[in-house]
């Protein structure tokens, strides 16, 4: 069978897969693919269902199966498979790094030092002990993301609509979230019902000056109310990993005070990529029963 690689992975991943089958990272196989293997980059939608008539089964190294038609690959009978175990650690850890960063003005101080400035003054900074983190979404990421914020001396409520208690948050309404917290970090799935959560009207919701951190999906905010949140000062910061389109080419974000930009690197730690590979020579492993 011709398995075919679509996205990058860890160096070693093909090797491993080799035994499988005929492995192929030219996407102008895909016909020829019964196992398609992608992270983000790669889309499956109707249009490349359609030219891979011998497609049995998707992979997908990742958490979210929104950049996939499952709907669709339902259909035509291909099974789709994620491997939503592996990225928490790496995605809570850049989540807390964001939430570090923001109130120690990280960035500002070292671009600032570079331009030969010295703004002992000016970059006040606050501390995260005794501040309260809310988390929208209470699943792996989020849980992980809380013990360590636990260990930081932070308050930690959660919102979930279908996780009702937690050993790791005070789990309270959405609105108890957007009005205590001090830091809001999103981890909910992007559906029909997330997408454009944050908006003007949730942000005059929330604490003035409250740092949003969001490395779930772009679409779960709007991108041109946040902005603009962020140049009235509602929001005091929005540190993000993900966007409405990646990469942002003339976002507003790009320009907005106090944004803080990486380029969907939450998943990408040497450690995940290797966990991400033992995942989906397990998926692989079960699909041929070697
Ligand atoms: P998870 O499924 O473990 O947790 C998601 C939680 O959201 C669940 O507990 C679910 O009940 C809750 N939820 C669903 N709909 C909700 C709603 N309307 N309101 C409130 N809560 C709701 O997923 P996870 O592993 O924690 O990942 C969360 C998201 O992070 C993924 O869906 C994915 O989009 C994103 N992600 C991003 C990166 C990155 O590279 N930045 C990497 C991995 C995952």
């Amino acid at each position: 069978m011709v398995i075919l690689l679509a996205d990058a992975f860890a160096p070693d991943l093909p090797g491993r897969l080799a035994p499988f089958g005929e492995l192929s990272t030219d996407m102008s196989r895909v016909g020829e693919a019964e196992v398609i293997i992608v992270r983000s980059k790669t889309k499956v939608d109707k249009a490349m269902i359609d030219k891979a008539p011998k497609l049995k089964y998707i992979i997908r190294g990742g958490v979210g199966v929104d950049t996939i038609d499952v709907d669709y690959a339902k259909q035509k009978g291909i099974a789709v498979d994620n491997t939503p175990e592996a990225s928490s650690l790496a995605v809570a850890e850049l989540a807390f790094a964001m939430m570090l960063a923001m109130p120690n003005h990280i960035v500002e101080a070292d671009v600032s030092m570079k331009q030969g400035k010295w703004l002992k003054k000016e970059l006040e900074r606050t501390e995260l002990g005794g501040r309260t983190l809310g988390l929208v979404g209470m699943g792996r990421i989020a849980r992980e993301l809380a013990v360590r914020a636990k260990a930081f001396g932070m308050k930690v409520i959660a919102y979930d609509k279908y996780v009702p208690s937690s050993d790791l948050a005070t789990m309270t309404s959405l609105n108890e979230v957007y009005a205590s917290s001090d830091y809001i970090s999103l981890h909910v799935p992007l559906t029909d019902e997330t997408r454009g959560m944050i908006n003007s009207s949730s942000i005059a919701t929330m604490k003035k000056g409250v740092r949003l951190i969001n490395t779930c999906r772009g679409q779960v905010v709007k991108t041109d109310e946040v902005a603009a949140a962020l140049k009235d000062g509602r929001l005091g910061g929005y540190a993000t990993d993900v966007y409405e389109k990646e990469p942002p080419e003339g976002s507003p974000l790009l320009t907005a005070p106090n944004a803080l930009l990486t380029p969907h690197i939450g998943a990408s730690s040497e450690e995940n990529l290797l966990r991400l590979g033992d995942s989906i020579v397990d998926r692989l492993k079960k699909y041929t029963k070697k």
